[in-house]
């Protein structure tokens, strides 16, 4: 374990997440840029976590070797974990993962000058569909899909970040693997998960399921399609974000059939395939969400080239 700690170079800091920091480091061994995140303990929960300790961190393990066992080209490869202490009290865990030089999409998407073409949109849809897919087929629900959890690497391809972590965290915070009590879970989506944006209706009842996963993608699919745009700012367009898992809970009248409406007058998804996609992705009840593969399969084929794009030939007079 110490030599863990003496092999890695911390250069910068990359990233502060809600529970932990995230370094640039040097690999001394392998002479790779990783990145290091580092989860604490909280030290409110101090006696708590003095008590349980072992049996928390064992949970936390378990869940990391099951992310270690993940390999798949869109999903950032983790490739080592190791306990730390700091003083006496505080444990936590350093997981080393592949570097991401490109950051991650929501800088991506900030940023003025780069709006991506529609063939890149396709690309980075199909990307994201078979991460996804493939963690689903793992068993594991990500939870927690959103654009800054969404890395680039140095040759713009997408790799989900965060997987499985929400969970685990999940587990070394609260006492037990029982169902969270509504105010918990409340607190749990807003100190762990930041801003509720990307959350699907169900989640509010608890619900969290692999179609939970599928409506938080149609979200993040939106955004790769119109931001940044004059009309649709990356942070306006998240406040608007922030409100549609919960208005379509709250508010029957709002379960429409094209919940892609909701958004704002100026959202304009030109292609009609899209729209409808994303609609049906976005839908109220869960049980009507089309599957990963589902999806996949639609955008193969809005990805062929549309007819008015091929050249005519003479075969067909
Ligand atoms: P939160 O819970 O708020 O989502 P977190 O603690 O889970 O945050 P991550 O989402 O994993 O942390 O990382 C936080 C930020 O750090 C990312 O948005 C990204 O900008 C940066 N980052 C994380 N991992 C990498 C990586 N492998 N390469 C480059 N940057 C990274
Ligand atoms: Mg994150
Ligand atoms: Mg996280």
């Amino acid at each position: 374990r110490a030599s863990n700690e003496k092999r890695f170079l911390f250069q910068s800091i990359l990233g502060q997440g809600s529970f932990g920091t995230v370094m640039k480091a040097k690999d001394k061994v392998t002479g790779d840029l990783v990145a290091i995140k580092i989860v604490k303990t909280h030290s409110s929960l101090l006696d708590r976590i003095l008590k349980r300790r072992s049996k928390e961190l064992a949970e936390a393990h378990q869940e990391v070797d099951m992310l270690l066992k993940l390999s798949h080209k869109n999903v950032l490869h983790m490739e080592s974990y190791y306990e730390f202490r700091v003083k006496l009290k505080e444990v936590g865990l350093c997981i080393v993962t592949e570097y991401c030089s490109n950051g991650n999409l929501q800088q991506y998407l900030s940023s003025n000058d780069s709006k991506p073409g529609r063939d890149d949109c396709m690309n980075w849809y199909l990307q994201l569909t078979s991460g996804l897919a493939y963690i689903h087929s793992k068993g594991i629900v990500h939870r927690d899909l959103k654009p800054p959890n969404i890395l680039i690497t140095s040759s713009n391809d997408l790799k989900i970040a965060d997987v499985g972590l929400a969970k685990a965290v999940w587990d070394l915070k609260t006492e037990s693997n029982e169902a969270p009590s509504d105010t918990s879970f409340l607190h749990y989506m807003s100190s762990i998960t930041g801003t509720p944006c990307y959350m699907a209706p169900e989640v509010w009842e608890e619900h969290y399921n692999t179609s939970s996963d599928v409506f938080s993608l149609a979200l993040i699919f939106i955004m790769i399609r119109e931001a940044p745009s004059p009309l649709l700012p990356v942070g306006k367009w998240n406040e608007r974000t922030d409100s549609i898992g919960l208005l379509l809970y709250r508010y029957p009248d709002s379960r429409l059939e094209e919940p892609v409406s909701l958004f704002s007058p100026s959202f304009s998804v030109s292609d009609q395939k899209e729209k409808l996609l994303f609609n049906k992705m976005l839908q109220y009840d869960y049980h009507k969400r089309p599957t990963l593969q589902e999806i996949m399969t639609e955008i193969e084929d809005m990805r062929r080239p549309r007819p008015q794009e091929l050249e005519t030939t003479s075969d067909e007079d």
